[in-house]
């Protein structure tokens, strides 16, 4: 039976990106070598740090004077390397879920956090808006796509830097890159295997803190050493650049964007039309494109666990809700095929039918 894989992360991966690691792990780019075993300064495996990080910028049209690095820790680290390097006295944050109140905590260390607004009032089901940025922040941090809530926000217009995770929507629309300071992404749920972390961020922003900064938790480090100040996540990475040449040969993130759009749009209209599921965003500009959750309607509330195994019996994986929004979370990232899409909308179709 086809499975179909709604994994929220570590998630669904383009076919080629798991043949060329399936071929490179026992035969790096002709070496006769896994590329597990070779040295991260080989001629080899430098080619393929290079590729990425110019894939990376000529996707997003990275603009000059921001540096391209693959970092590990993933974007858990990165809640804290931002306001080391980024976070003089204040820094304004928008608080849309776990993962933005993770990044809260480890900025409180550094300064002042100004929460400029929340959606813990409603289990963050939505995006605010209408918040003031206070003007002498040295950015605003935002979460632009809460992978559990399944929420996703357009680009703000603030007055000062952004600093974005995007670890859950990164490569799925394109986006101004010249906006931010800073923007990351755990590579697991759009881009590659866990253990890579993707970091943009611009050069000038970097060198005005007074604090002293550790060497590993220094942005500058990286940058100098092209991502090889330490031994870099080799495999991850390589794995990394197979979805980003995938991407490029599919259109780029514009090509994407769009079918991204086709897909969830398939969900979402097949949500609010069948009598026993419902959105968990009310507000419909607020849905994300990469995260669908849903809710049985409480006259069917009894029928979830149910709904679960019906469509697990049909090749539906990952499919259960964050446990602290219950329910269901479809997860269709870009390497999802419409096909597996239209799997689940038949598969909640046919349920229907049976009640
Ligand atoms: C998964 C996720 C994280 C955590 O990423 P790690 O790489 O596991 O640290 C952070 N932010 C968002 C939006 C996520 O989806």
């Amino acid at each position: 039976m086809k499975k179909h894989n709604f994994y929220a992360g570590p998630s669904i991966l383009p076919e080629i990106t798991k043949e060329k690691v399936a071929e490179a792990a026992m035969n790096f780019a002709g070496t006769g070598l896994s590329v597990m075993e070779v040295s991260h300064r080989s001629k080899e495996f430098v080619a393929v740090m290079d590729e990425a990080v110019a894939l990376v910028k000529e996707l997003l049209k990275v603009p000059e004077g921001y540096s391209v690095l693959f970092l590990q820790g993933g974007a858990s680290t990165q809640f804290l390397m931002a306001p080391y390097n980024l976070m003089d006295k204040k820094a304004a944050y928008l608080h849309t879920g776990v993962w933005a109140k993770k990044s809260m905590k480890e900025a409180n260390f550094f300064g002042e956090v100004v929460e400029v607004a929340s959606s813990a009032d409603a289990t963050y089901n939505y995006i605010p808006k209408n918040y003031v940025v206070p003007a002498d922040a040295d950015y605003l941090h935002i979460t632009t796509n809460n992978t559990i809530y399944g929420t996703q926000m357009a680009e703000p217009t603030v007055s000062v830097p952004l600093v974005a995770d995007m670890s859950s929507d990164i490569f799925s629309r394109p986006l101004d890159v010249a906006k931010y300071d800073l923007i990351y992404a755990g590579a697991q749920k759009n881009l590659g295997p866990s253990g890579a972390t993707l970091v943009i961020v611009k050069d000038e922003a970097l060198g005005k803190m007074e604090r002293p900064i550790p060497t590993m938790l220094d942005y500058r480090t990286h940058i100098k050493s092209e991502s090889m100040f330490n031994t870099p996540s080799t495999l991850p990475v390589f794995a990394c650049l197979q979805t980003l040449r995938w991407l490029k040969e599919n259109g780029g993130v514009e090509a994407m964007e769009k079918v991204n759009i086709e897909k969830a749009g398939v969900l979402y209209d097949e949500i609010d039309r069948n009598k026993m599921f419902q959105s968990t965003v009310p507000v419909k500009e607020d849905r994300s494109l990469m995260n669908v959750t849903f809710v049985m309607t409480p006259e069917f509330a009894e029928f979830e666990k149910e709904f679960f195994e019906f469509a697990s019996a049909k090749g539906m994986l990952g499919i259960k809700g964050h446990r602290s929004v219950g329910g269901f979370r479809a997860s269709i990232y870009n390497a999802m095929p419409p096909e597996s899409v239209n799997a689940l909308v038949a598969a909640m179709q046919e349920f229907e039918l049976t009640k």
